[in-house]
């Protein structure tokens, strides 16, 4: 594997050179695993599910500019340039990142209120393997990390406690890019009982 490329592939986000774009025309593609750039999987390859689908979209129109027109040049004509990707195209960080969240809150929305050691144990098991194969690698060594500060463990007794934990996870990425913050007060409301105005049904 080329050697910057495996260098930048193992660096953290602050140590992150420009992206793509921002590179003098002489140095070597630079991928960032910053939301604004490409990010390179662990093979030193773009990593589709690390990266936004305009970012992506952005790479494939670069490197196909001199090429005839492609099902995906057509796509970028025609589509928005926030989601510039047909909805059946594999997914990149975001829609990837908002499908497993519907997961994860779902998965603690249907917890036990009081869980058995047997139902713990899964509960543990399954989030340290999570953890792990998330497909979005930098991503999930980020969540490992956070996962493992003091604190932080995963609160598997019961489902409010395991609603609790996955709101506060859910909002350590939200501000690590930037977003609001979601009221930890009302996980139950978004993802188990439906609001209390009654929009849900
Ligand atoms: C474990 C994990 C780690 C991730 N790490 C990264 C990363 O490092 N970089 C990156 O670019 N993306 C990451 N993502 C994806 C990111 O979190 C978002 O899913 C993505 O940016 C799309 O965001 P969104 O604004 O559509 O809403 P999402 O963040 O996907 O949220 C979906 C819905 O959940 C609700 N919600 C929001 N916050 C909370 C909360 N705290 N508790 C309960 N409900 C809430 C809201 O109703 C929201 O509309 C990660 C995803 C996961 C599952």
């Amino acid at each position: 594997m080329d050697k910057f490329f495996a260098a930048q592939a193992k660096k953290k986000p602050q140590e992150q050179d420009a992206p793509i774009s921002e590179q003098p025309p002489t140095a070597p593609p630079a991928p960032s695993k910053h939301p604004k750039g490409v990010v390179l999987d662990k093979d030193g390859k773009p990593c589709r599910t690390c990266t936004s689908s305009a970012n992506w979209a952005a790479m494939m129109k670069a490197t196909s500019a001199s090429t005839s027109p492609t099902p995906l040049s057509a796509a970028l004509t025609s589509s928005s340039s926030s989601n510039p990707l047909p909805t059946d195209c594999p997914p990149d960080v975001d829609t990837l990142g908002t499908h497993t969240w519907t997961l994860l809150h779902s998965i603690s929305a249907t917890y036990p209120s009081r869980a058995s050691a047997q139902q713990q144990n899964d509960m543990r098991s399954f989030l340290s393997l999570f953890s792990r194969i998330y497909p979005c690698w930098v991503c999930a060594d980020d969540f490992q990390t956070w996962m493992k500060k003091a604190g932080n463990e995963p609160r598997v007794e019961g489902r409010e406690g395991l609603g609790r934990w996955m709101c506060e996870a859910h909002n350590e990425v939200n501000r690590k890019l930037g977003k609001e913050e979601f009221d930890c007060g009302r996980w139950e409301e978004r993802w188990r009982t439906g609001w209390k105005d009654g929009r849900c049904g």
